[in-house]
């Protein structure tokens, strides 16, 4: 079966169809309920007649893994996509988050770019190559797992442990979490390679409790203030990385900004500010600015609990993000002496998980195939491969030397948008080219 003969409008309509009712399946992490989307796959699969089964980490956690079972047994390659999702602000949304409402052949609703629709496009291009009677000569594997986007305990690493044989393979196709752009000389696609490590802290502070209506000078909620401004404001150091470094050279030559010299001043910690204000895709420049160096977001708080009392403790949380080559523990002493010169006592910082950089090889055939697959499908494209600032499951089969590619179909800078924002959607345009991309790397791959 080739392209001429696959029908593309009517997979277009189903695969539409398919991600606006994948979109309706609450899976909100916490508390996931992984097990309802997992379900929902399995149905499809089967009625295709490939096999497929859910493992449950927990109640309601559920993991499913499908097989494409080629000529040769070992498992050559996993499409990885997670099931869950990020909690959305619905009343901050212009359509219900669960709705999965199709308007303008736009696809609606939390999960929209993060990741149902990368699910949805693998599903698709995996179910395609079992109806064309294909019999490839490596093994593919469909991989729907739980919990990314808390960390991954009950999905992917839980998988590794207690069924390793499942998640055994030399190569892993999983979400990009990242953007793309368009210039006169292209359409950048951004292949994530790498990662930033995470560590998520929360900093507890305490002071002396009293009534609301007398003041005193040692209320810990001041102290919190305080300290959360201090981190906003506090400038960390650039610090250039290898995949950054590459991906900066690689995008000089190509953006149309400003002139290339100009631009490689990104890589430099005197001129790299300036640079960033300059770029007027603002997205862009945010996330470059986030791959030059450590970052510490503070994202959650909690102090008391009635207006006219002063709490004797309160915590806030936050996100620290931290670059190949450094270390938790020397992001926690900055954090320790940026707070302590603002002036903040009595405080603690708990560290509440932490995941490393991790960084993929390029020289792969894998990784050509999805240059060509990008290719065919749009002559504009180019593959640049790039550091995301969040992390992934891919670090996971990184960990274990297994090269991760992150693809993200959609070369636009608007797209990142949506991801953990409110109003997340996608066209079913996009959803197309993307099964179409991911069709042909995979034929191309293993057979
Ligand atoms: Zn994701």
């Amino acid at each position: 079966m080739t392209h001429k003969s696959i029908e593309w409008n009517s997979v277009e309509r189903e695969a539409t169809e398919l991600l606006s009712r994948y979109l309706q399946i609450n899976t909100t992490n916490p508390p996931g309920n992984e097990t309802e989307g997992a379900k929902f796959l399995k149905e499809i699969l089967e009625k295709e007649k490939i096999y497929c089964d859910i493992y449950e980490s927990s109640p309601g956690r559920g993991n499913l893994i499908s097989k494409f079972t080629g000529r040769n047994t070992i498992p050559e390659i996993i499409l990885l996509h997670h099931i869950d999702v990020v909690p959305a602000e619905e009343k901050k949304w212009s359509r219900p988050p669960f709705s999965g409402q199709v308007i303008d052949g736009e696809i609606w609703g939390r999960g929209a770019v993060d990741c149902k629709s990368l699910g949805i496009m693998e599903l698709m291009a995996f179910i395609l190559l079992k109806r064309s009677g294909l019999f490839p000569e490596k093994h593919i594997v469909f991989a729907a797992t739980a919990d990314e986007e808390a960390g991954g305990k009950w999905g992917v690493p839980w998988l590794m442990e207690n069924y390793p044989d499942k998640l055994k393979t030399r190569f892993v196709i999983n979400e990009g979490v990242g953007l793309g752009l368009n210039t006169e000389t292209g359409n950048f696609c951004f292949c994530q390679v790498a990662e930033k490590g995470v560590c998520w802290i929360r900093i507890h502070f305490e002071g002396k409790p009293g009534h609301g209506s007398q003041p005193h000078d040692n209320n810990c909620v001041v102290d919190m203030a305080r300290a959360i401004d201090a981190l906003a404001s506090h400038r960390f150091k650039v610090c250039i990385t290898g995949p950054v470094k590459h991906f900066i050279c690689m995008l000089a030559s190509e953006q149309n900004f400003m002139p290339e010299e100009e631009f490689l001043g990104l890589t430099d910690q005197n001129l790299s500010s300036n640079v960033l204000e300059k770029i007027p895709e603002k997205k862009l420049s945010q996330i470059l600015s986030a791959m030059l160096k450590n970052t510490a977001v503070p994202t959650v708080t909690c102090s008391g609990s009635k207006t006219n009392v002063i709490p004797g403790e309160c915590y806030c949380e936050v996100d620290c993000i931290i670059l190949p080559g450094s270390t938790s523990e020397e992001l926690l002493e900055i954090i320790n002496e940026v707070l302590t010169d603002r002036g903040c006592r009595n405080f603690s910082i708990e560290i509440n998980g932490q995941s490393l950089a991790s960084e993929s090889p390029v020289d792969t055939p894998l990784y050509n195939a999805l240059e060509k697959g990008f290719r065919k499908n749009d002559p504009r494209a180019k593959v640049i491969p790039y550091m995301s600032t969040g992390a992934t499951d891919s670090r996971f089969f990184r960990e274990k030397g297994i090269p991760a590619y992150g693809v993200q179909m959609i070369s636009s800078v608007e797209s990142a948008e949506g991801i953990h924002g409110h109003n997340e959607h996608i066209s079913s345009e996009h959803i197309i080219t993307g099964i179409k991309i991911l069709h042909d790397t995979i034929k191309e791959f293993c057979t």
